[in-house]
């Protein structure tokens, strides 16, 4: 055994492991999409697994009400940059992997830069795989869409109250997402973790049953994956699989027709959108070149209040009960409003239109 992997020991016994599934699991590279519970718990669990490199990509900072369960997170990152707090944990836990934090809006143009499409060519950065962590069906829809055109297996998880469901989707092998859900839900008609809660338990089943999924396909063990669709109900103790063999649609708009709508819709415009239950999101336009000198920024803001600053983002106590987040790329979350004229006149304001 080399020594590299000797801590991987109990790991190297499994069947289809041993030092060559290692060596796989090394020179792999596995995208999650969102650091929330689910994120969370797929991240850790395989960076522990020995996945070489591991991006992680959110938008938002860690909350109190988050650390109920999102594993990765303690008292003293509320207030840091999700994916900064994760990587920052992460590279404690297995020093030889690569952890790439990306604090960043999920958005068509960022997953086709992170997976190497558009600018810099396929293949730039491109994963192995994608990890879902996130928290509705549009970005869903928009990984699913990435998936099927760059063909990179998407590990599909999801958790509300107590439910949870689990599926994986090899494009062009099988069915996609739309295969399985072709529309999505009508806006409203879906609970979501801000009203329905979330069971921590209930994560860490979904999120182990994609982690095992990423590691058969990074341990080219693919043939292992069940081809279900898990569901289950830990209050209720109700739970089914639906078999997907099969399932796959001529008439799918994504791998059928070929028409990638969440991948090529997303317009590149100011975007103001709610974010929880007393947050406004900001996106301008120039967001993701890197626009905002945060060093400037926070010392502009420190004669306003008092101003938190991380490797990403400052952060600052603008007026009474509005706290600005603002990030590299310039994006911003006001929080303590959930009117959007309100959020953009501070965002004008204290940091420039
Ligand atoms: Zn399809």
């Amino acid at each position: 055994m080399s020594h590299e992997f000797s801590r991987y020991h109990r790991q190297m016994l499994l069947p289809g492991v041993g030092a060559e599934g290692q060596r796989r699991l090394a020179a792999s590279h596995a995208v999650i999409v969102g650091v929330g519970a689910l994120g969370c718990a797929s991240a850790d669990l395989l960076v522990r697994a020995g996945v070489g490199r591991v991006t992680l990509m959110d938008r938002d900072v860690v909350e109190m009400t988050n650390l109920q369960r999102q594993t990765l997170f303690d008292e003293g990152d509320v207030g840091v940059p999700k994916a900064e707090a994760a990587a920052r944990r992460l590279a404690r836990v297995n020093s030889q992997a690569e952890i790439v934090p990306m604090v960043a809006d999920v958005s068509a143009r960022s997953v086709a830069r992170l997976l190497g499409l558009g600018e810099g060519g396929v293949g730039a950065t491109r994963g192995d795989v994608i990890v879902d962590g996130c928290d509705n069906f549009e970005t869903r829809y928009l990984l699913n869409d990435v998936s099927v055109k760059v063909d990179v297996p998407y590990v599909y998880g999801g958790v509300v109250g107590t439910r949870g469901m689990q599926a994986t989707f090899l494009p062009r092998a099988g069915p996609c997402l739309r295969c399985v859900f072709p529309e999505l839900p009508p806006v409203g008609s879906v609970a979501t973790c801000d009203t329905a809660g979330v069971l921590g338990p209930a994560v860490a089943i979904v999120a182990a049953a994609q982690a095992a999924d990423v590691l058969k396909i990074l341990l080219g063990q693919s043939a292992m994956l069940s081809g279900e669709l898990l569901e289950f109900d830990l209050w209720t103790s109700n739970r089914r699989s639906l078999d997907l063999r099969g399932m796959r649609a001529d008439d799918c708009v994504c791998c059928g027709l070929w028409r990638f709508e969440f991948l090529d819709s997303s317009g590149d415009g100011d975007g103001v959108s709610l974010c929880g239950a007393d947050s406004v999101q900001i996106v301008p336009r120039a967001s993701g070149s890197g626009v905002i000198d945060l060093d400037a920024l926070a010392a502009r803001l420190g004669a306003i209040g008092r101003v938190t600053r991380s490797r990403f983002m400052v952060r600052a106590a603008v007026a009474e009960g509005i706290e600005l987040s603002v990030f590299a790329d310039g994006r911003a979350i006001v929080r303590g409003t959930s009117k959007a004229d309100v959020a953009r006149g501070m965002y004008a304001k204290f940091v420039g239109s």
